[in-house]
């Protein structure tokens, strides 16, 4: 990595300690040592190990003056050449003055910004004097010399004062103050200094992105104090399974990151990954409690083959995310695939943007058929994507994108507004529709926007059902979603929780939201017309709507038996494709006047007492 042509211009043989760092473009203070003499390692009294791919922070120790330390930085990020008599600490803890010197080279071969360090050791220790810095080679560097032993001279009365502030200022801008690693912006700068090293020589690198699995929940139940003591437990168990050459940084919150620069093969990347995750899920001591959290880990490789080493950050965190999906306390490591995926989810994201403005999102109606009769009580409202050059898009394909950018609540009062259209329309040519359903997510339920939007409608209140996840309860704004439900009964709005059965608090949610309507979830009515256990367990999710005095919907109705069966176990509504697929507005026209309303010609009532039996075999 170093070229001949920066070899050539080191003195052949020479008794001074002489060492080379590579540096960043943009600052000069930025370095790691690349090569050194063994002179170098004697005079400072440290092995190879301590200095090579170091920085010179090696020289920071006990023994350095805060004011030189000052203004060294300040030389070397302005790349000047210079001089400083300074007192280092070795290894072993005893003091060494030395000259330093700094030499900042360009490479002709290859553009590349190095520092040659030079060490000479002071065999008589120069009295602590004003004068401690002398630039060479400056034109003007008696006029420094004077700015500079002012400058110290002031340094020096304030010396306890200036120490600690000048401390303070570098480790707050750098550090994360609960942990102590290094904190974001750090980090930041390590990646582009790395990304930069990578574009100029090919030296590859490495992020590990972890995220605690249950972090929230730890703070939740065991409070912030629990959750700062496990989040420095963790940051010691990085620090401790990780190398000296390693940046570990805390962005914030429960997410850690390492960068390891990559000599190494990716196989002592994953090793560290197994580590990370084996370490994480063993119980952490802390202050007296003892608590499991365990964590996933997404990692990313910036190498020669990367084509946009800028975006490694973002990839080891795409690869967390796809760890986290495929269940937790895993690792993942980047693919192309993920690459072609998270490619695509941006640029669907960047579309749907496009599509909220330009409302390009339309209502589709699917029928609601009455039980007893076989005749429409409404339909469901159900969203499509107008694209401009896919076509019509089911929900599927774009909602946990809309929902990932919190604009799902966007897309629902769009579709609102177009259904007031749609309805008018029905209403004029005197289509008989008794009923809409609208489907409300979390964030909208808490917006007092829909209950504007509907006063201002035109559309009967009376005649709309809002539908919605009975999870939305355990969400977050549980009073404003409270007061929602509770203005949309008084305006006469119906209520129905949707997909019954695949949340969680079932029954509590049930009795929080108080609705009027129950709609059980396909994945339970359509196998109950082929097995007693399914046909068992939709009876028992019907008991606790009826119990409750709700209207039930069986919803994924395909097929007549499927209708028959939901019809005779009580439901009072069916919706399925066995009736209607969701359709555009003048399909729904065309079928309600051939139909004259009536979808299905329901046909006699199985014995009760001939069903019981069957459910007891
Ligand atoms: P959902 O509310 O449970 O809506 C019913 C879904 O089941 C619809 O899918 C419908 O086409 C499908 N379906 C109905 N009958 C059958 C059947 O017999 N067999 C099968 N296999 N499927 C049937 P769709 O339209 O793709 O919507 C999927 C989900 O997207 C909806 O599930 C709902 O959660 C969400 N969604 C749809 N429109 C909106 C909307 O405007 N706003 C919000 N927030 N979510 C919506
Ligand atoms: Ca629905
Ligand atoms: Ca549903």
């Amino acid at each position: 990595m170093i070229s001949s042509r920066i070899l050539e211009q080191l003195p052949f043989k020479c008794e001074e300690g002489l060492g080379l760092a590579l540096a960043s473009d943009d600052d000069g203070a930025v370095m790691v040592f690349h090569w050194c003499n063994k002179p170098f390692f004697q005079v400072i009294g440290l092995d190879e190990t301590d200095v090579i791919g170091h920085r010179a922070t090696i020289f920071v120790g006990p023994e350095m003056d805060q004011g030189v330390h000052l203004l060294t930085i300040d030389k070397l990020m302005r790349w000047e050449h210079f001089s400083v008599k300074v007192r280092l600490t070795k290894k072993n803890g005893e003091p060494v003055w030395v000259t330093m010197t700094w030499t900042p080279l360009t490479d002709p071969e290859n553009g590349n910004r190095w520092w040659l360090c030079s060490l000479i050791e002071l065999q008589s220790h120069p009295e602590r004097s004003k004068k401690v810095l002398d630039f060479r080679n400056q034109s003007s560097a008696n006029d420094l010399v004077t700015q500079y032993t002012e400058q110290i001279a002031h340094l020096e009365s304030e010396n306890g004062r200036l120490r600690s502030i000048a401390k303070a200022v570098t480790r707050d801008s750098n550090e994360d103050p609960l942990t102590g690693l290094s904190n974001r912006r750090h980090f930041e700068a390590k990646v582009s200094f790395w990304i930069s090293a990578l574009r100029k020589r090919g030296t590859a690198f490495a992020i590990l992105y972890i995220d605690l699995d249950r972090f929230k929940t730890i703070n939740d139940t065991l409070g912030h104090e629990a959750g700062d003591g496990l989040l420095v437990a963790v940051a010691s168990m990085l620090k401790r399974i990780t190398l000296n050459s390693d940046l570990v940084a805390r962005l914030g919150g429960d997410e850690f990151v390492i960068l390891r620069p990559l000599g190494e093969s990716a196989l002592e990347i994953s090793g560290l990954a197994d580590k990370i995750i084996r370490e994480m899920s063993r119980p952490f001591e802390c202050d007296g409690k003892s608590i499991s959290c365990g964590a996933s880990v997404g990692v990313a490789i910036a190498d020669k083959n990367a084509k946009n080493p800028e975006d490694v950050v973002g990839d080891a965190d795409t690869a967390l995310y796809h760890a986290k999906s495929t269940g937790r306390a895993r690792w993942s490591f980047f693919t192309a695939e993920m690459h072609a995926q998270s490619v695509a989810i941006r640029h669907l994201a960047a579309e749907l943007l496009v599509a909220c403005e330009r409302k390009e999102f339309v209502p589709y109606f699917q029928p609601l058929v009455d039980a007893s009769t076989g005749r429409i009580t409404g339909v469901e409202v159900l969203v499509r994507w107008s694209h401009p050059t896919r076509g019509l898009m089911p929900p599927k394909d774009f909602l946990d994108v809309a929902a990932q950018m919190g604009i799902v609540a966007e897309i629902d009062a769009i579709l609102f507004s177009r259904l007031s259209e749609a309805v008018t329309y029905l209403d004029t040519a005197h289509t008989e529709v008794p009923r809409f359903a609208i489907n409300v997510s979390a964030g909208r339920l808490s917006d007092s926007a829909l209950l504007h939007d509907i006063k201002v409608s035109g559309i009967d209140p009376k005649r709309l059902t809002v539908e919605i996840l009975e999870s939305v309860y355990l969400e977050r704004n549980h009073d404003a979603t409270s007061w929602t439900l509770e203005e949309l009964r008084e305006f006469g709005v119906e209520v129905a929780v949707d997909d019954f059965g695949t949340g969680h608090a079932s029954v509590q949610g049930l009795l929080q939201i108080k609705p009027d309507v129950l709609k059980i979830d396909r994945q339970f009515v359509q196998p109950a017309a082929e097995s007693k256990r399914a046909r068992a367990l939709v009876e028992s999710l019907i008991g606790i709507g009826k119990s409750l005095g709700l209207k039930v919907v069986a919803e994924g109705v395909e097929s007549e038996a499927q209708a028959q069966l939901a019809r005779d176990l009580g439901c009072d509504i069916l919706q399925g494709f066995y009736f209607g697929k969701p359709m555009a507005e003048p399909d729904l026209f065309k079928v309600l006047n051939d139909t004259k309303g009536c979808l299905w010609r329901p046909t006699s009532k199985i014995q009760q007492s001939e069903l019981s039996i069957n459910i007891l075999r």
